[in-house]
């Protein structure tokens, strides 16, 4: 299953010579980016090491680059469940007219299985990449390799020109970086669904999943990418073009509310200013039920900034301490990821520490920014509820928990990166299986109240938080709030 990814993509201001060299491994950055790597690659390689750490938000479980001459690409992703060869780390890497290209992917395509039959029928030979990668026979090859497949077998002698022959046939959320000789080639889809944006330094072109990167590398945030954008570096400069026809903003609104890390600025909006404006939404929406409450409680991290905004607006007391987040145990990365049920459970369990002596009998709000599959925050509640035992003494829990969510009631599937359609089609959507009606998923996770922000103030908050002026309420994909979405789903899955 995948959760969201990361690519970035370096182009050296100056001529090198270094041969194609390509390594993909599980694990984090940290666990790639040795000293003996870095020695070898040089100062391209350590600047690709810190904008990929930056990144690592988007993805913890393997990482890959590619490197040829002055030029690098980078990826940070989440595995699929249960996959045991590095067959889908990437980049992925082939050929072009004999020479070696490497392919970064964030997003996901709908017509794969389509592309993948005219790859085939182009003469591209799926099985070598498994046999290569020793991956099982049930292992499934990702959209990327497919993308990798068309490139290869593109009936054009040039390179960009069967860049621009297969990036037509892609529906879907797309944000790829290519390398190619001494060249990175940079694309968003037309919808533009995954963030992708442009830096620089004296040194380096920089393309990136996020401006976040870009702080490490010394680098300023030049523009984001548009959608539809075609975007070519090598030393001496970028080119811009525009591939696609039709070309109309539909950025994940998940990336403002979960995704995104807080010092991004996506299309011109702060993720930061939006999670707290989020939260002071939330707040107002509610603030008839929730304006006795004694204390606000994040569900850390991702409910931080939300908490904060409610704390702002209605001036209750904020303490993000009292659900301690131990730094030091053995903690997975990430719950969400979990395949297993009781898995996912202990790593709610091992994820945070409940400190109970300022909290007895008092209520609290608790603040998320959303329900999936309700594994988080039922578990959550009972935490805060429970009472324990300390020096032979009772220490009681929480009296109420009221829980406000920082957007509306997860209903609908994602397929453009975020894999929930494999929770749509177990039945594990929590806010569907109750046809979205509040007062059952209060119950079912154990709340004394549950308010979700409504699909209008999510908006509203996020756009308050734009420092260009530029977005509009219909900028946005909302898709699994409201089912309605950008690209043709058809031929998903
Ligand atoms: P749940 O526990 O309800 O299944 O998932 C929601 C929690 O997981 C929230 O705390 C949220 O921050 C986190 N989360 C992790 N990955 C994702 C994701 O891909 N999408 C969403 N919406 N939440 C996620
Ligand atoms: Fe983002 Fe939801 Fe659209 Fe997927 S369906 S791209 S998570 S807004
Ligand atoms: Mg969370």
């Amino acid at each position: 299953m995948r959760e969201n990814c990361a690519v970035l993509g370096l182009v050296g201001k100056k001529s090198e010579a270094r041969e194609f060299f390509c390594r993909r491994k599980m694990g984090t950055v940290d666990a790639m980016f040795s000293q003996e790597l870095v020695g070898r690659l040089g100062g391209l390689g350590e600047k690709l090491g810190l904008g990929l750490k930056e990144l690592q938000h988007r993805g913890q479980e393997s990482t890959g680059f590619a490197v040829s001459q002055n030029v690098a690409i980078g990826h940070n992703r989440y595995s699929t469940t249960g996959e045991n060869s590095d067959l889908n780390i990437q980049p992925v890497f082939g050929e072009f007219k004999g020479k070696l290209i490497a392919l970064a992917h964030n997003g996901n395509l709908i017509n794969t299985s389509q592309l993948k039959e005219l790859a085939e029928k182009r003469g591209f030979d799926f099985s070598k990449i498994k046999i290569a990668s020793k991956a099982k026979a049930e292992e499934e090859l990702s959209d990327t390799w497919v993308i990798l497949a068309l490139l290869e077998t593109s009936p054009l002698s040039d390179f960009i020109e069967a860049i621009k022959e297969v990036l037509p046939m892609l529906q879907g959320a797309f944000s790829l970086v290519i390398l190619y000789e001494d060249m990175v080639i940079a694309a968003r889809d037309r919808f533009g669904i995954r963030p992708l944006c442009l830096g620089e330094n004296d040194d380096y072109f920089i393309i990136a999943s996020e401006s976040c990167a870009l702080g490490s590398l010394g680098a300023d945030f030049v523009r984001d990418l548009g959608p539809g954008e075609l975007w070519i570096a090598t030393r001496d400069g970028t080119v811009s073009s525009i591939w696609a026809e039709n070309q109309e903003l539909k950025i994940c609104i998940f990336e403002y509310i979960y995704f995104g890390r807080p010092d991004s600025i996506m299309e011109g909006i702060s993720i930061y200013l939006a999670r707290k404006n989020l939260g002071r939404s939330a707040a107002l929406e509610h603030l008839s039920s929730i304006s006795g409450a004694d204390l606000i409680v994040p569900v850390k991290d991702s409910g931080t900034l939300g908490a904060i905004g409610v704390h702002e607006e209605t001036g209750i007391s904020f303490d993000s301490e009292v659900l301690c987040r131990p730094h030091f145990t053995y903690v997975r990365p990430r719950t969400f990821i979990e395949s297993d049920q009781g898995l996912r459970e202990e790593a709610v369990w091992l994820k945070f520490r409940p400190i109970l002596f300022d909290i007895q009998e008092k209520t609290i709000i608790l603040v998320d920014d959303s329900i999936v599959r309700a594994t988080t925050i039922p578990r959550v509640i009972k935490l805060l509820k429970n009472s324990q035992q300390a020096l032979g003494k009772t220490v009681k829990g929480a009296k109420k928990i009221f829980v406000l969510i920082t957007s509306p009631p997860y209903m609908f599937p994602c397929y453009y990166g975020i894999d929930t359609w494999r929770y749509f089609e177990s039945g594990e959507l929590c806010a569907r299986n109750f046809s979205g009606d509040i007062e059952k998923i209060r119950k079912h996770i154990g709340a004394d109240y549950l308010g979700y922000l409504s699909l209008e103030s999510t908006i509203k908050a996020i756009l308050k938080a734009d420092l260009t002026g530029k977005m509009k309420p219909c900028n946005f994909c909302t898709a699994c709030f409201t089912g309605e979405y950008p690209a043709p789903i058809e031929n998903s899955h």
